[in-house]
């Protein structure tokens, strides 16, 4: 339909600039602005909209809500009524209690006594976070559970506070691009399964999917954006630097990395196989000062995460420090939690 319109502005822009030419003075100008304005309208509503929908390439353009299931509207009219109090007491759906079994492996392991908080955040996340995806009908309501699920296993010890700044998550069925508005779809250049902004995660779906049913891989996509949003909700910077800028908390985080962060570049580049991957040694120019570029290290936290949760016991004898560290963070242990085999 787009794209037929799309082709009757461009007809239109051609008839009037064979009429343009045909003409002299003002009516040949008249028909040559129009020719452009109808060339414009044309590529707009038939390119960007019609013709991209089509090349199945485009997906970075094409971006819609999630429809919204009965179960996800109900909470959100429970919240308008009552508030966060009534979303609170309001009953976990038996059937998302199923979605999370089935496909979150974390889940699986997290002890019963933590199941009724991770209900709550859950809930919250539903009635707070839009969700966009990137095909009308790919994305429902399964997904939007897991993704919530998944991500509030890291604030289970702490307080729905972290994901104060968070709100929308965006769904994508291929990988998202490097500096997408810049990048043309068939350029192989960069592309990620996953980005975070301090109030967006976007996560390429079956990427997600697939950390989360697996579980021991110490992949885990959904935990190592949501973990970017935590790390960027003080101060807006990804650093791997908790806490506030100046705190005693944010203090220990730096002396943390000091000692860590060279290790495990001197252990990447002796090609040990870190319990850490290389990504997380990542660096980012942050800003010049007088000795030179400052760098932040964005990755580390967000890394250090995906293991301390995925594979907690090897982090744990590798490199105690980062695990307790961890552990006191997210005031959870969770090599307390039964075993990944039995998950
Ligand atoms: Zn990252």
């Amino acid at each position: 339909m787009l794209m037929s319109v799309g082709v009757a502005f461009a007809v239109g822009a051609v008839l009037n600039l064979i009429s343009g030419f045909r003409n002299e003075g003002v009516d040949a100008l008249f028909s040559f602005v129009l020719a452009i304005i109808l060339g414009l309208f044309s590529w707009w509503v038939g390119w960007k909209k019609g013709y991209g929908l089509l090349s199945g390439a485009t997906d970075w353009q094409r971006i819609y809500d999630v429809p919204i299931s009965g179960s996800i509207q109900q909470l959100k009219n429970v919240l308008q009524t009552g508030g966060m109090e009534a979303v609170a007491q309001y009953p976990f759906p038996e059937h998302w209690k199923e979605t999370l079994f089935s496909h979150s492996a974390l889940y699986r392991r997290i002890p019963d006594e933590l199941k009724d908080r991770l209900h709550r955040f859950t809930k919250y996340f539903l009635t707070e976070v839009e969700f966009n995806g990137g095909l009308v009908g790919d994305f429902g309501e399964d997904e939007m559970v897991l993704v919530a699920g998944e991500a509030c296993v890291l604030i289970l010890g702490r307080d729905y506070w972290d994901y104060r700044k968070l709100s929308l998550v965006e769904l994508r069925k291929f990988p998202i691009l490097d500096n997408e508005e810049f990048t043309l779809p068939w350029e192989p250049n960069a592309h990620y399964a996953g980005h975070a902004t301090i109030n967006t995660v976007r996560l390429h779906w079956d990427t997600a999917l697939l950390d989360s049913s697996e579980g021991a891989s110490g992949n885990n996509l959904i935990l190592h954006e949501f973990a970017h949003i935590m790390d960027s909700a003080d101060d807006g910077k990804c650093q791997s630097i908790l806490g506030r800028t100046g705190s005693e908390e944010a203090r220990q985080w730096e002396a943390l990395l000091e000692e860590e962060f060279p290790k495990l570049v001197e252990a990447h580049k002796r090609g040990e196989d870190h319990v850490l991957p290389p990504y997380a040694i990542s660096v980012d120019p942050a800003h010049i000062t007088i000795r030179g570029i400052k760098k932040q290290r964005p990755e580390f936290f967000s890394c250090a995460t995906e293991v301390f949760f995925e594979k907690s016991e090897r982090l744990q004898n590798e490199c105690p420090k980062i695990y307790e560290a961890m552990k006191g963070f997210y005031k959870l242990d969770p090599i307390s939690w039964s075993n990944l085999q039995d998950a």
